[in-house]
């Protein structure tokens, strides 16, 4: 599926390839959009002219572990800082995160989303679910499939809520930065990454490296 008419001719998104589901982010980019290429992303010079990045679902304390023994974590976080965009879903929320409960004791996040995030937060007696959600920007619902996927407790005022469940947040965004706690590589709509290629390109385009 194309259904983009936005200029997105020669972006490439980096994925996050070291744990995780990110195989099908890569799928779903390459298909959202005419012109938008991925490339895995496991070692720091793998980051070189990449415009944006996606965070997968997984484990997030073994992502942190495997960002740290890749130097990965700090060649990540100075992109992030000097405003590269970040695509983050279930563990990629949690290692977005400014402040995350129930992690690992040594468990890292790059704080680049201004919210608080409990790990597994549904509980093991509902620990994967489906249901249809409310995003804002999409006319029809999104199939959303959680998977032993956080809570995001709160959120700041710089924090756009684009979805909730239950009334709690479950997709949230700031200009750069897109956070879904459920997973929408795993199914075949491609809106969430449509929206997130839509959101940053205008960004992109004024802040060229
Ligand atoms: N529970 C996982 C974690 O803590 C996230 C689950 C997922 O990404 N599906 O990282």
């Amino acid at each position: 599926m194309n259904v983009g008419n936005r200029n997105t001719a020669g972006l490439t998104i980096g994925v996050l390839a070291l744990q995780g589901a990110f195989s099908s982010h890569q799928r779903a980019f390459e298909r959202v959009r005419e012109g938008v290429r991925t490339r895995q992303v496991r070692l720091p010079r793998d980051l070189d002219g990449v415009d944006a990045l996606a965070m997968p679902g997984g484990e997030s304390s073994t992502m942190s572990q495997l960002l740290g023994s890749s130097r990965l974590f700090d060649a990540i976080a100075t992109r992030i800082a000097s405003g590269m965009p970040v695509f983050g879903t279930c563990a990629g929320v949690i290692l977005l995160a400014k402040s995350v409960l129930d992690g690992r004791d040594d468990q890292r996040s790059f704080a680049a989303l201004n919210a608080t995030v409990r790990r597994n937060g549904y509980g093991r007696q509902i620990d994967s679910f489906e249901a249809d959600i409310v995003v804002a920007g999409l006319h029809a619902p999104f199939p959303a499939v959680f998977i032993r996927a956080p809570i995001i407790e709160s959120v700041g005022t710089d924090v756009e809520v684009l979805a909730t469940h239950g009334g709690v947040p479950v997709a949230v965004a700031t200009d750069r930065i897109v956070g879904i706690t459920f997973h929408p590589e795993l199914t075949d709509d491609l809106r969430l990454h449509g929206l997130f290629v839509d959101r940053i390109v205008g960004s992109l385009a004024t802040n060229r490296r």
